[in-house]
């Protein structure tokens, strides 16, 4: 349905909301040309009157050429958590409503306002009146619970008029005045509340840690007191170089009290130990993390891993601090699949690609044990004064456990946990896990398989 302008908007205002996590710019569309578009659209009904843009979605995975297009004919481009698109586009049209007296047109291209505006927008309509709605979407059909004028479907109007892109004076006419305008309009960040003047900093800010702890999930109800569980692989995520051993174990706290898990916490730490700091080691034990030696740390965090989910039914949460997890993903997705357990990750790096791994928060492992001193050092005195003992140290190639640190750095460089791990790369593994560090997700995959049959 596309019926024209009544008289009284065809000069007024038109502001249009955009969600473009449902209604997307396709693969290889310029994006600059969804303003001259959505005008053309509108002229042809009748809407002359000055048109201001607002696109929101998850900006996660845009390009700065996408956001550098779109912005260029002056959009206004806000990041925002898919789940939240639907409240802030109400929200923001409540408030368009209040600083515009109508009569003006509301456009909104979203496949949401059925299903999530379609009652409060319906009853404010009814309240509010003189507020003409258009809208797009991406499929029709439905009854729709809101009095409209203008129905599109999204992909049709961006291909009619991009068939006739060339000759269409209109569209070309509005592309030139717009990207002859000097002023970029602002990107804005919903989530935390920033606003980038320029698509470098738009894009830095969100890469930065600050913004991509708003995306961490708060812990479900579930999970509040349920257990933790962290696994630590100290190869890939190691102890900076003067860093106080003992801060690991508050910060890790911390980081999972900031997101509402409240629950007793378990760390495992391993890797290969054997020419680890004995203060390190001590700092370690003093604060009950569990320190295991072993040089095969993928193979191992999966078996143990297996061990856990056996002995504890969900809810309960799992923590990987690992740069490894991707090779374990495989494994671990199907696991997920048949029994879930909520995972959150952290790693000294942000993978480029979307992982296998469903997780609800990722941290940057040099982030999170840079969280401020204060914290972590309450943390830290709770945790000291606390009367239980250390614990104890692990060697896993030869089932050795230590009571102290002399003790078990002694067992590290003698000669019979030597022999052991000469024994245990030739008879266990096809390929010896000396060098090759980033060895190929197939040889780990295969010797977790192997693990976790142990
Ligand atoms: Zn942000
Ligand atoms: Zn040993």
């Amino acid at each position: 349905m596309l019926s024209k302008a009544l008289p009284e908007y065809a000069n007024s205002k038109t502001a249009v909301w955009w969600d473009m996590d449902t209604c997307p710019v396709p693969d290889g569309y310029d994006a600059g040309r969804v303003r001259p578009i959505i005008e053309g659209a509108l002229k042809e009904l009748g809407y002359y009157g000055p048109v201001t843009i607002t696109a929101m979605g998850n900006l996660k995975e845009a390009t700065a050429h996408f956001l550098q297009r779109l912005s260029s004919t002056g959009i206004v481009v806000q990041h925002a958590i898919t789940d939240c698109v639907g409240t802030l586009i109400f929200s923001d049209l409540m408030e368009f409503k209040s600083n515009n007296l109508p009569p003006a047109t509301i456009m909104l291209i979203s496949d949401k306002v059925e299903e999530e505006l379609s009652f409060p927008l319906g009853r404010n309509q009814q309240i509010r009146r003189g507020y003409n709605i258009v809208r797009a979407r991406s499929f029709g059909g439905t009854l729709s619970r809101i009095e409209h004028t203008a129905d599109w479907r999204w992909k049709t109007l961006l291909e009619a008029a991009a068939d006739s892109v060339s000759q269409d004076t209109t569209t070309s006419y509005v592309l030139r005045k717009c990207s002859s305008s000097s002023a970029l309009s602002s990107f804005v960040c919903r989530a935390c509340k920033f606003t980038g003047l320029s698509v470098a900093s738009f894009t830095s800010h969100l890469s930065t840690e600050e913004h991509k702890k708003t995306m961490n999930d708060q812990a479900a109800p579930e999970y509040v007191n349920s257990k933790t569980a962290v696994w630590w692989d100290m190869d890939t995520c190691p102890v900076p170089d003067g860093y106080d051993a003992r801060r690991v174990r508050p910060s890790i706290e911390g980081a999972l009290k900031d997101l509402g898990y409240c629950g007793p916490i378990t760390i495992t730490a391993m890797g290969n130990l054997e020419n680890a700091h004995p203060h390190v080691l001590q700092g370690l034990s003093s604060t009950r993390i569990l320190v295991q030696h072993t040089r095969r740390v993928g193979a191992y965090i999966f078996s143990n891993l297996t061990h856990f989910k056996a002995h504890n039914p969900p809810p309960a949460t799992i923590m990987l601090i690992s740069d490894r997890v991707e090779h374990l993903s495989l494994c671990l997705s199907l696991a997920q699949q048949s029994r879930y357990y909520n995972l959150v990750l952290a790693r000294t790096y942000t993978p480029e690609s979307m992982s296998r791994l469903y997780h609800t928060a990722e941290w940057l492992w040099q982030t999170l044990l840079a969280r401020s001193q204060e914290t972590t050092s309450y943390v830290l005195r709770t945790c000291t004064a606390s009367g239980d003992s250390a614990s104890s140290f692990f060697c896993k190639s030869c089932d050795f456990t230590g009571l102290s640190v002399t003790d078990f750095t002694s067992h590290l460089s003698s000669e019979e946990h030597k022999q052991k791990e000469i024994f245990i790369s030739k008879s266990s593994l096809p390929n010896p896990h000396d060098s090759d560090e980033d060895s190929d997700e197939d040889s780990d995959e295969e010797s977790m398989a192997k693990a976790s049959f142990n």
